[in-house]
């Protein structure tokens, strides 16, 4: 049986070791990350796609590419 659900990738932050450089709010080709006030990366994953690029960009590489349930 070949499963029809696909399932979504999402990205997550590490938030404790976030230093708010915003290198991801930059990359990010749908706007789904942004730092809030300076003081931690937030992912709408809503809008995430799960592109990795966030991931690929973040100095301090925080940044997880993670599969959920749809
Ligand atoms: S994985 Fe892609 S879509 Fe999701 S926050 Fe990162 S850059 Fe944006
Ligand atoms: S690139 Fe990494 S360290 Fe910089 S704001 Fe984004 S998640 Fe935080």
């Amino acid at each position: 049986m070949v499963n029809v659900k696909r399932k979504q990738r999402k990205a997550f932050v590490s938030t404790e070791q976030c230093v708010a450089c915003g290198c991801c709010v930059k990359v990010c080709p749908l706007h789904a990350i942004s730092v809030p006030k300076g003081i931690t990366a937030v992912v709408d994953i809503t809008k995430c796609v799960g592109c990795g690029k966030c991931a690929k960009e973040c100095p301090a590489s925080v940044i997880e590419i993670q599969e959920v349930q749809p």
